[in-house]
């Protein structure tokens, strides 16, 4: 489809060109891999920025299928652009650990009770310091892109590939044991990206005791 849509003189090209070669993630929700170029202001709107470069932005398929041609009608409706919007100096992103009863009820499990479900929760947190327009289009960004569910399934994957380590810190010194270690997965994913959805996991997961105490091994079961 871009192939006819850009063509060789296109001015987009180039940056369709490297978004193909790119080795990186979608810079919009950190997970797709580059496939696409997102006009970041719709040209359907704004075509006289249809060809500006800083205007084409490589992102994953899911990203831009789920914004679509929308435009933004203010400044908190806008999606974060990598260039111009820098935000992961500060920690923005979080999660919990949600244990629930038979009937639905929220609960904080504690070990060695067995809640009947449990879900990971990640949600937008900035700190206070923040421009409250800023956070509400950080809020925004995570909604439009569904990064919530997506970063639920991420961690539902990731969960089971590392269960054997945490039964290994587990026999050997018990949920304290269990909390070091997820406390230094999380620093580790932290260093090139204090906004990664593993990071917000790891400290979710080594902050709940049930988890830490053997309810690794349900989580693990899905
Ligand atoms: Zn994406």
């Amino acid at each position: 489809m871009y192939e006819r849509r850009m063509g060789p003189h296109h001015p987009g090209r180039p940056v369709y060109e490297e978004a193909l070669n790119r080795k990186t993630k979608c810079p919009m929700c950190g997970v797709g891999a580059v496939r696409q170029v997102d006009h970041h202001m719709p040209k359907s709107i704004y075509p006289y920025l249809a060809a500006v470069p800083v205007n084409l932005l490589p992102i994953c398929s899911d990203c831009n299928f789920a914004k679509k041609d929308r435009a933004p009608s203010c400044y908190e409706e806008q999606t974060l652009h990598p260039y111009f919007d820098d935000v992961d100096d500060d920690r923005w992103l979080r999660a919990r650990l949600i244990t629930r009863t038979a009937d639905g009820q929220v609960y904080r499990a504690k070990p060695p009770e067995s809640p009947t479900s449990w879900l990971i929760e990640f949600y937008v947190d900035p700190p206070s310091s923040w421009d409250a327009r800023l956070a509400e289009r950080v809020r925004f960004h995570f909604e439009i892109f569904k990064l919530a569910p997506l970063f639920e399934d991420q961690a539902a994957g990731d969960i089971p590939g590392i269960e054997l380590s945490i039964e290994e810190a587990f026999q050997a010194g018990g949920a304290p044991d269990v909390r070091t270690h997820l406390e230094g997965l999380a620093r580790s994913r932290a260093r090139p990206n204090k906004n990664s959805w593993m990071v917000a996991l790891y400290e979710a997961l080594a902050a709940h005791d049930w988890f830490c105490n053997g309810g690794f091994r349900q989580v693990a079961a899905g």
